[in-house]
Parts: C-alpha cells; sequence; structure tokens
C-alpha cells in the first residue's frame, strides 16, 4: 500500500491530507478555493500545493499510490461532471478531467458528504457497522449511507441529498429551487438568513441585542440561544430546524436500519445538545427494532472527514 492523497474543496476552503502506507497523516495544507464559476484556478492551486507537500515529505510522486476527491455538490463519479454546485457556481462543467492534468495523476471523486460518510466507515465502523447513515449539517444538509460496507452513490451519483428530502410540502423556498427541503429549514445559512432578516426589521430585538446590532454574528448557536431565552422569532426557526432534523433522522433509521448514525457538521458541533434530543425522537418515532439498533453519534472525525473519506475512496 502506498500514500494516498484526500482532498476536500469546500466553497471557500480546500484543505489536502496526505496518508502514510499506514493510514496515518503524513502531512496537510489548507489552500483558498477561490474558483467561482471554473475550476481551473483551484486545479492549478492544488496541483501547487500537492507539489509543495511531496517536496516536503521528500516524498516521490511514484509512491503516490491514489487520490481521492470530495466536493460540494452534485455530480457523477463516473462522467467526472458537477451538474450542480450553487456555492462554487460550477453548473454542468467537466472536473475531473482539469484535475487529473492539474494534479498529474487520477482521480475518484465524490460528493462531500459521501466521501465523508466513507471515511466515518472507513476509519472509525468497518469493523462493527456495515451499514451507517451520515447526516451533516453545516451550511447545508448533506448525507452519505453506507449499506453491506458499500457506498450507496445510485443511479448518477446522487444519492443521499438528505437535505433536499421533503419536510413540508409546499414549505420554505430552499436555495435549490424546490419547496421545504430540509435544508431550508434546518441548514445553517437558510437560518441565519431568515434569523437576520427577521432581527434587521426589529422582529427579534434580543437576538439584534445579543450580537450588539451587528446582525452578521447571527449563528445558530445565537438563535439556538435566544429560542431558550424566549424570543419568539428565534423559537420559531430553532423549533423547525431541531423537528426537521428528527424527522430525518427517524425516517433513515426506519428506512435503512443502520447500526450507526453519524451527526456532523458545524451545527451539530455547535449545538451538541442535538444529538440527544434527536436519540429521543429516534427512540419514540422510527421503527422500533430499527431505532433500538442503532447508535447515535457526532462525527469522529469532524472537519476531517471529508478529506479521510476521499483519502479511502481507492477502497470502493
Ligand atoms: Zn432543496
Amino acid at each position: 500500500m502506498g500514500y494516498r492523497l484526500g482532498i476536500d474543496i469546500g466553497a471557500t476552503k480546500t484543505k489536502l491530507i496526505l496518508l502514510n502506507p499506514q493510514g496515518k497523516i503524513a502531512a496537510r495544507e489548507q489552500i483558498r478555493t477561490e474558483s467561482i464559476g471554473s475550476v481551473e484556478p483551484i486545479a492549478t492551486r492544488a496541483g501547487q500545493a500537492l507539489e509543495g507537500i511531496l517536496a516536503r515529505a521528500k516524498l516521490p510522486r511514484s509512491r503516490l499510490q491514489a487520490c481521492g476527491i470530495g466536493v460540494a455538490g452534485q455530480l457523477d463519479p463516473k462522467s467526472g461532471v458537477i451538474d450542480d454546485s450553487p456555492n462554487l457556481q460550477w453548473f454542468g462543467v467537466q472536473f475531473k478531467k482539469p484535475m487529473e492534468q492539474a494534479l498529474g495523476l487520477k482521480i475518484r471523486m465524490a460528493n462531500d458528504v459521501n466521501a465523508a460518510a466513507w471515511g466515518e466507515y472507513w476509519f472509525g465502523s468497518k469493523r462493527t457497522c456495515p451499514n451507517l447513515a451520515a447526516v451533516f449539517v453545516g451550511s447545508g444538509i448533506g448525507g452519505g449511507f453506507v449499506i453491506n460496507g458499500s457506498l450507496v452513490e445510485g443511479a448518477s451519483g446522487t444519492a443521499a441529498e438528505v437535505g433536499h428530502a421533503i419536510f413540508r410540502e409546499n414549505g420554505l423556498r430552499c436555495d435549490c429551487g424546490r419547496l421545504g427541503c430540509h435544508e431550508a429549514y434546518a441548514g445553517g445559512v437558510p437560518m441565519e438568513k431568515r434569523m437576520r432578516k427577521l432581527a434587521g426589521q426589529g422582529k427579534a430585538p434580543l437576538v439584534a441585542k445579543m450580537v450588539q446590532g451587528e446582525l452578521s454574528r447571527i449563528n445558530t448557536r445565537t438563535i439556538a440561544d435566544a429560542a431558550k431565552r424566549g424570543d419568539p422569532k428565534a423559537g420559531r426557526i430553532w423549533k423547525d430546524a431541531v423537528l426537521s432534523l428528527c424527522v430525518l433522522a427517524a425516517n433513515l433509521v426506519s428506512l435503512l436500519n443502520p447500526e450507526r448514525l453519524v451527526l456532523g457538521g458545524g451545527v451539530i458541533e455547535g449545538n451538541p445538545s442535538l444529538v440527544p434530543t434527536i436519540r429521543k425522537f429516534v427512540d419514540e418515532r422510527a421503527v422500533a427494532l430499527s431505532a433500538r439498533k442503532v447508535e447515535i453519534i457526532q462525527s469522529q472525525l469532524k472537519g476531517d472527514a471529508i478529506a479521510l473519506g476521499a483519502a479511502a475512496l481507492v477502497e470502493l
């Protein structure tokens, strides 16, 4: 087994992690993504970052056995085309070819949370949990399923888009353009947008006071705290978000019967009390035998889940 590179391309940051043959982190680097509308800038920058990593590790390129990339968006791993990545403004763009050219390597690619689910499985669960579902709640909501030890990618690579499963028919408008998605209720960015708007209109004075009028400082933690302190608008947003995540988790447990449900992302890490709340809802509302079986835990790999999972995509 040789060295492996895992890359996590997010809207603002791109992370590269080099794993040694024992599967331990040998080097890491973070660079700016700054690649709105076109793949080439980040491909070039990732190629340069890789050169730097190899030089610092004094590693000849020939010892690099595999490279995987997790990228935010809906994509087809076979064709290498990213169909829809709103945060990067990549729509129907060829990703794999320019990336392989810039890195000088063959790559495997996956949706970011599919890669994260694979990482949680490969580095944490594979001995005990062949069935795992992951839900990452950050700016948006992504999911990933591992069933019988295989990553579920679906017919076109877009399986497990749990954020765009419907929570309320004809509900809030989601950034994907459709109505009532879980992400519209519990995604960090949509929640913060709604809260900032209400606070800006003077409808949530407690929230405005909590951030000393700097509405850009409102995050999901502010919303949760304001809800606890009795602000009715924050209360409404937070209650909807919690319910959305509870319903999503209970449905996944009933649908997939996993040994493990992994919850991660900034909204979960910033509000860890969500985990026991979701646990209780799953116990009450999911299929009883599945609820008894499932372990619900916070992500073990945290911010490295996508890059580590990407480095392990070669094992798919
Ligand atoms: Zn949506």
